[in-house]
């Protein structure tokens, strides 16, 4: 696949553009800045989640969280959307909230914003299926699509934490300046950090801009957004073959590239 018929995988028509979380396009239009692929050792909070809020699989998180009642978004969901893609997935992808077709579905990134991602995600010969996990920073929608609140997402992190711990990926990719600040503790804006390897918890996570911000900037210019992020993604499959064998790198490079 040449890489202008790469780029054209990510495209999308501009009546596919959803409407953007304000807070999220607020961090996502700083100044775009050329980023290390190193990996970096970042300060982290070990993992505390109480004993009482662990799970023993998968199964048992799901169930209690789809009866969840511990902060306000329970008041206004439809369904709690807690995961898609392969428990055994290597790569695990964190996005910040269910819009409405989440909401309607009980599943993550089944949106306009979903199917981008899954675009950039194929564009590099990722089966959505079976080689990623994806799931949301907070499980139930916030009204009108705002960004969750502090408290909701404090609430809800100890799912995410525990997600993270059953699924036990090598990779995690934060999309947008929500699920980074939830797992990082990052303040800087999305634009500063995406596309950098960093370190938490023996993992290797990389922030990248979330699919709403790609729909709402369509050039594919050097230095665009989605540009960045085809980038961001190329560099993710290299390290994700990296990691699986280098046996798998010659097939998947000859298959896939
Ligand atoms: S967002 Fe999380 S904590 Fe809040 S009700 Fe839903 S599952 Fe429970």
């Amino acid at each position: 696949m040449t890489d202008k018929e790469q780029m054209s995988l990510f495209a999308l028509t501009p009546s596919e553009v959803p409407e953007l979380p304000q807070a999220e396009e607020a961090s996502e239009a700083l100044p775009l800045k050329k980023t290390s692929r190193s990996t970096k050792a970042t300060a982290t909070v070990a993992i505390a989640v109480p004993v009482d809020e662990q799970f023993a699989s998968l199964d048992a998180l799901r169930e209690v969280a789809c009866n969840c009642q511990k902060c306000p978004l329970a008041a206004t969901r439809t369904n709690v959307v807690v995961e898609r893609g392969d428990r055994n997935a290597k790569i695990l992808i964190i996005g910040e909230a269910p819009g409405e077709q989440e909401d309607l579905s009980g599943l993550p990134f089944v949106g306009k914003s979903g199917q981008l991602l899954d675009k950039i995600l194929e564009s590099v010969g990722f089966d959505t299926n079976k080689d990623v996990y994806i799931c949301n920073t907070v499980k139930c929608r916030p009204p009108n699509n705002r960004v969750p609140t502090e408290v909701e997402m404090n609430t809800c992190k100890p799912y995410l934490l525990e997600q993270i711990r059953l699924i036990d990926p090598k990779i995690i990719l934060l999309t947008g300046a929500t699920s980074l600040k939830s797992i990082m503790g990052e303040k800087r804006g999305i634009s500063k950090i995406r596309g950098q390897w960093l370190e938490w918890e023996g993992r290797l996570v990389m922030p990248i801009f979330h699919p709403s911000y790609l729909l709402r900037n369509q050039s594919r210019e050097q230095g665009s957004p989605k540009w960045l992020t085809w980038q961001d993604v190329k560099a993710i499959k290299a390290k994700y073959l990296e990691i699986i064998g280098a046996d798998s790198l010659v097939v998947d490079e000859e298959e896939e590239f």
